[in-house]
């Protein structure tokens, strides 16, 4: 449920609830409902069941309605159909249609945190997200996920989030330890891409994002890194295929 990786589904639902509201509803498929360390609960069927409340409340949504009464009175929320699943710790099938299949296994990261993958008959992509290693600190073999390797074993394309290893307290960021440790170094994504079998490895919610000389407040030592930086630490991982350094549209990201 971080918002960097939730919040773009409130514009999807909004533009699906204008344009189309007469048309499929959208299958939302999500981990079953967990506590945070502070016993809140994290609830991906809650947050569908909200996700036009801003709008509904500022009024736009009537606005809206006033405007094409083809549109759902309930609002966006009306178009999701969430389907939750429970604690996956092997890879299972969560959704299919036809020869397109979907996998989840929960992953390490925040509670509720998934990884996913889709086989498709043109290839096979699997999308970590944020997952990190079951170990929150060194000593360990790698800050990459076991349980995405497992889902990743024979996939074409890998696309996950990455942090590069010069935010790690080795070096003078000031970037907090946890949060470096949550995450999957880009040179140890090569490692685990090259373990399995991945044509094509795509880096993510960079952090820090290219060419920005802070990550918020945390500079970056030597300054803003390039393309060239976060290829270099997939290389020096010893993966040997296509990699693809993606840029996000927010700027700076919050892991
Ligand atoms: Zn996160």
């Amino acid at each position: 449920m971080h918002s960097d990786h939730t919040e773009g589904l409130t514009d999807m639902m909004q533009l699906r609830w204008h344009f189309n509201s007469g048309g499929p509803k959208v299958d939302l498929v999500c981990s079953d409902d967990s506590k945070s360390p502070l016993g809140h609960t994290l609830s991906c069927r809650k947050y569908a069941k909200h996700i036009g409340d801003a709008l509904i409340n500022s009024g736009e949504m009537a606005q809206r309605l006033a405007e094409n009464k083809k549109r759902l009175p309930g609002g966006p929320a009306d178009l999701i159909n969430t389907m939750t699943f429970p604690k996956a710790s092997e890879p299972t099938m969560v959704w299919s249609l036809g020869n397109v299949k979907v996998y989840a296994i929960n992953s390490r990261h925040i509670p509720g945190h998934a990884s996913y993958r889709v086989d498709t008959p043109a290839g096979s992509v699997v999308i970590g997200g944020d997952a990190g290693n079951d170990a929150p600190k060194p000593p360990r073999a790698t800050s990459t996920s076991a349980q995405v390797e497992k889902l990743a074993m024979g996939a074409d394309i890998i696309v996950h989030s990455t942090i590069h290893p010069v935010m790690g307290p080795d070096k003078d960021s000031g970037f907090p330890p946890p949060i470096y440790y949550r995450q999957s170094t880009a040179t140890d994504l090569g490692s685990m891409a090259s373990r399995t079998g991945a044509k094509h490895l795509m880096l993510t919610h960079l952090i820090p994002p290219m060419n920005a000389k802070r990550q918020g407040p945390f500079p970056i030592p030597g300054g803003g890194l390039t393309e060239a930086d976060y290829k270099q630490a997939v290389t020096d991982g010893g993966f040997a295929g296509n990699t693809v350094v993606g840029t996000d549209l927010v700027s700076v990201q919050m892991p």
